[in-house]
């Protein structure tokens, strides 16, 4: 079955995980309105600014769309700012910043500190063969995780940084920055399988 996945398009590293999905040999939309979400089978929600997002979210009347496709089972991947706001927990952000709840998750936005606000490093990641090359900006760690939820990666300090709960997945780094597309063959599949 060929489906058709959207990416969240109000911020951030939209054009990038279009180009990656298309590059796994998936079909992809942006997705800026109501309409747009109605025709897709997933949502990648990209890397950018959580807060942004969030209040980009309620200015275009996709919250509860979004929320309302979530609780049915849509699948989902998060990077980043993504993986924020999937959570159903978030520490350090803004008193008025949404987020979905899509995963059983508490999660330190920024968590890495200004000192290393940037960095790489290969990371064992569940499903994939052979070492995947991780490229953190700002990004967040997971604190707590539910019993449902499926740890897919850590960090050399061993703090979460790829989850999947169901049909939803998050990663604290960028998939979408770098030329292998392995995450998100495997969030195609996921897709398709749903
Ligand atoms: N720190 C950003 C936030 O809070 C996330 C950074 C990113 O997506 N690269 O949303």
């Amino acid at each position: 079955m060929s489906v058709k996945v959207g990416v969240l398009a109000l911020q951030g590293d939209v054009r990038e995980h279009l180009e990656a999905l298309e590059a796994s040999g998936t079909s992809a939309i942006s997705v800026r309105r109501e309409r747009e979400l109605e025709q897709v089978d997933g949502l990648v929600i990209p890397g950018g600014e959580s807060t942004t997002i969030s209040k980009l979210l309620g200015m275009f009347d996709l919250f509860e769309p979004i929320q309302a496709r979530l609780k049915d089972g849509m699948p989902a991947f998060g990077s980043c700012a993504g993986m924020i706001l999937l959570a159903s927990e978030v520490l350090d952000t803004r008193d008025d910043a949404v987020n979905f709840g899509a995963i059983d998750m508490t999660v330190r936005r920024n968590a890495f500190g200004r000192q290393v606000d940037s960095f790489e490093q290969d990371l064992d990641f569940v499903g994939l063969d052979s070492p995947l090359r991780a490229v953190f900006i700002r990004a967040p760690w997971v604190e707590r995780v539910g019993s449902g939820v499926e740890v897919l990666a850590r960090d050399s300090g061993g703090h979460i940084v790829a989850v999947r709960h169901g049909n939803v997945m998050a990663t604290a780094f960028h998939p979408e920055v770098t030329s292998d597309h392995r995450v998100h063959g495997l969030f195609a599949r996921l897709v398709q399988t749903a």
